[in-house]
């Protein structure tokens, strides 16, 4: 899980050793000390494939 800032170059991400909580967390606690929005990069969805 990844997110980023719609309004400045803040950004967290799973692959930076956080939990998926922590960055849910770090991500509230932008947007309540900045008033940022802040957004969820979101991984395509899976491809279904039927044959
Ligand atoms: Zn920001």
């Amino acid at each position: 899980m990844s997110k980023y800032c719609l309004e400045c170059d803040w950004q967290i991400s799973t692959a930076d050793g956080y939990t998926e909580a922590e960055v849910s967390e770090k991500a509230i606690e932008h947007f309540v000390e900045t008033g940022h929005t802040v957004d969820s990069l979101r991984l395509p969805p899976p491809v279904v494939l039927e044959n």
